[in-house]
Formats: structure tokens, C-alpha cells, sequence
């Protein structure tokens, strides 16, 4: 069994990374507002996600850790339409199979004053005891891949995975600002945001921004707003002066999920092609809405790429709701 999982996890836990990804989308399917996340090491180390979710009575902990177990799809139409964002069941026993592992949780209004804390050994339950914890959920990550001296290996200095967690992490920052998230790296915070869409979307996203791009980025921010018919495109770009030698302030995502894509860069190149000279570019943090069918999201096999059926139209409506954000501010 724990070879099962180990060759499961050899499809999908390639790195540090990967652990922190699966462990914080849990943490969102179960409704958290608040995330924590803390590595030591690069996260070779430990890992560890707290999150305030919905939390696991004992029995729902036990059934987590078992293969396939995953309690999103209760239908079969649910495998063909699976809204959440982890894939099916496989994480915790794939994560759990090459590394020490140990989840505490406690349900929401759980009427029991104790959590519940889970120590995996193989993928296996090794013990389970009673701790005292707030309401949620906490998985404690330790010794990434020590059980497999070949993935080991191929893992990059702590500081390279401490910055692939870091940018996955403020992608994620800016497209679920509704959540706070606090980013601990050797005991010092590294990225931390306020969450809080509940009381003003627009001012959680322009704080996500801030606290990932910095302030000055954050002050010189200009409204991107445009809605044709079956196309959206909002976010924000920073002022003309505030700019960088990079693309990196650059993020797109479509239909919220994080994309790479050269046409959108080239749409915001052309839109400030008066304004911005030689190499720099303005931060741009762009939320594309579009129709399922406009968009192919199979071109690279870890979708990151997209392909717009009317790629034209998308580049000119890009071009025009930046270039409206920079005029409305000239005036
Ligand atoms: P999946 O996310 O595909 O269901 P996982 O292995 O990632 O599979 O998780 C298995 C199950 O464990 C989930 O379906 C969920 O019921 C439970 N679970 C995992 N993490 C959490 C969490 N942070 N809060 C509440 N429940 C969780
Ligand atoms: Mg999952």
C-alpha cells in the first residue's frame, strides 16, 4: 500500500512545493479564511498549513489518510465536474507515503473540548492521541523524501524552494485575496495578507497586491474594468513611473486560474507602449473572465498555458481596458 501511494506521489509531489499546493488547497475546499503556512528548510524539513476550515471529527481523519477517500465527489457526474480544486483523494496518502506526517484536527462547533491529532508512519496510522487545538485543521509535513534518496536528490538548495513556495503562494495571494495567509519561512514571515473580501474585495486584492509587490506598486495602482458580453477583464496596473525590468509584477489569471501567457504580456506592452520605454514594464494583476468554450486550457500538460479561440478579440479588449485604466488617470 505505502508503494502504491509512493508512485502516486511520484506523479504529483515533485518538490516542496507541491506538498504546500495540495495541503492549502484543502485548506480552501474546507472553507478556510485564514491560512498559515510555515516551512523550515525549504520546506525539506517541515511543512506545516494551519488552516480555520471546517475541521475532521475523528472519524473523518481516519478516512482522510486512506487512498481515494476524498469526500468531494459524491456523485459520479462529480468526476466529471469537479468544482474544488484537488484532485481525487490522493494527496494526503501520496504526501504521507514519503514523509512523516501528522494531522491535527477539530470539527467546527465541535462539542468535544479536545482535537484530534493523527501520526502517520508509511501512509499508515501509526497512533492517534488527544491534543488541544482551535477549531480547524493543522498537517504537520516532516522530512520531505527521506524514505526516497532519489527524489531527495533532485531537490534544489533550501533557498530555490523557499522561492517556488513564494510565488506560488502570492498567486494565490492575489487570486483568493478573500483569505488571509501568513507565510513563515525559518521562523521569520515572508509574505502576510489580511484577507477580508467580506467587507471590500477591491481594497483585500489592492492589500494582496501590496503585501506581495510591495507599497510603492500598491499606492500607484489604476482600475482595470471592462465587460463585454461574454468577456471580462478587471484587476489593476500600477502608474506608468512604477515600473520594473521584469514581467514577474505581471500575473493573469483566467477564470482565477493562474496562467503564463506571452499574448496577455504583449497586450499590456501595447497599451503603455507610449508611457513605459526600454524594458520596464507596470505590475499588472489582470482577472479574465471568459466563456468556457473561448478558452482551451490543454495546451501544457501542467495548465499554465491557455489558448483563446479568439485570441485577437482577447488582445484588443486586454489593450483597451489597460489603456482606459491609464487614460481615466490622466484626466
Ligand atoms: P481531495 O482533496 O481530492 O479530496 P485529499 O487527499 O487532498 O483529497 O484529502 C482527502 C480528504 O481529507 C478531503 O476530501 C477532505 O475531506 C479531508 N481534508 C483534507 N484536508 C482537509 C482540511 N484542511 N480541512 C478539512 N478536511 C480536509
Ligand atoms: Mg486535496
Amino acid at each position: 500500500q505505502n508503494l502504491i501511494n509512493q508512485i502516486a506521489a511520484g506523479e504529483v509531489i515533485e518538490r516542496p512545493v507541491s506538498v504546500v499546493k495540495e495541503l492549502v488547497e484543502n485548506a480552501l475546499d474546507a472553507g478556510a479564511t485564514r491560512i498559515t503556512i510555515e516551512i523550515a528548510d525549504g520546506g525539506k524539513q517541515l511543512i506545516k498549513v494551519s488552516d480555520n476550515g471546517c475541521g475532521m471529527d475523528a472519524e473523518d481523519l481516519a478516512k482522510c489518510v486512506v487512498r481515494h477517500a476524498t469526500s468531494k465527489i459524491k456523485t459520479p457526474e462529480d468526476l466529471f465536474r469537479i468544482t474544488t480544486m484537488g484532485f481525487r483523494g490522493e494527496a494526503l496518502p501520496s504526501i504521507a507515503s514519503v514523509s512523516n506526517m501528522r494531522i491535527i484536527s477539530k470539527p467546527q462547533g465541535s462539542a468535544q473540548p479536545y482535537a484530534c491529532c493523527l501520526h502517520l508512519q508509511d501512509s499508515a496510522v501509526d497512533r492517534s492521541e488527544k491534543v488541544s487545538a482551535p477549531e480547524g485543521t493543522t498537517v504537520i509535513v516532516q522530512d520531505l523524501f527521506a524514505s526516497v534518496p532519489a527524489r531527495l536528490k533532485f531537490l534544489k538548495s533550501a533557498e530555490t524552494e523557499k522561492s517556488h513556495i513564494r510565488d506560488y503562494l502570492g498567486k494565490l495571494m492575489l487570486s483568493r485575496a478573500d483569505v488571509a495567509y501568513t507565510f513563515i519561512s525559518d521562523g521569520e514571515t515572508a509574505l502576510a495578507t489580511q484577507g477580508g473580501l467580506a467587507i471590500d474585495p477591491e481594497l483585500a486584492l489592492r492589500n494582496a497586491i501590496g503585501a506581495v509587490y510591495g507599497s510603492r506598486a500598491a499606492k500607484s495602482l489604476r482600475k482595470v474594468n471592462l465587460v463585454l458580453q461574454d468577456f471580462a477583464v478587471s484587476g489593476y496596473v500600477s502608474d506608468p513611473a512604477v515600473v520594473t525590468g521584469s514581467r514577474s509584477g505581471q500575473v493573469f489569471f483566467v477564470n482565477n486560474r493562474y496562467i503564463i501567457s506571452p499574448l496577455l504580456n504583449k497586450a499590456v506592452d501595447a497599451a503603455v507602449s507610449d508611457l513605459v520605454y526600454g524594458g520596464k514594464y507596470p505590475y499588472a494583476v489582470l482577472f479574465i473572465r471568459i466563456a468556457y468554450e473561448q478558452v482551451d486550457v490543454n495546451v501544457h500538460p501542467a495548465k499554465r498555458e491557455v489558448r483563446f479561440a479568439e485570441s485577437n478579440k482577447v488582445f484588443e479588449a486586454v489593450r483597451a481596458a489597460v489603456r482606459q485604466a491609464y487614460h481615466s488617470y490622466q484626466e
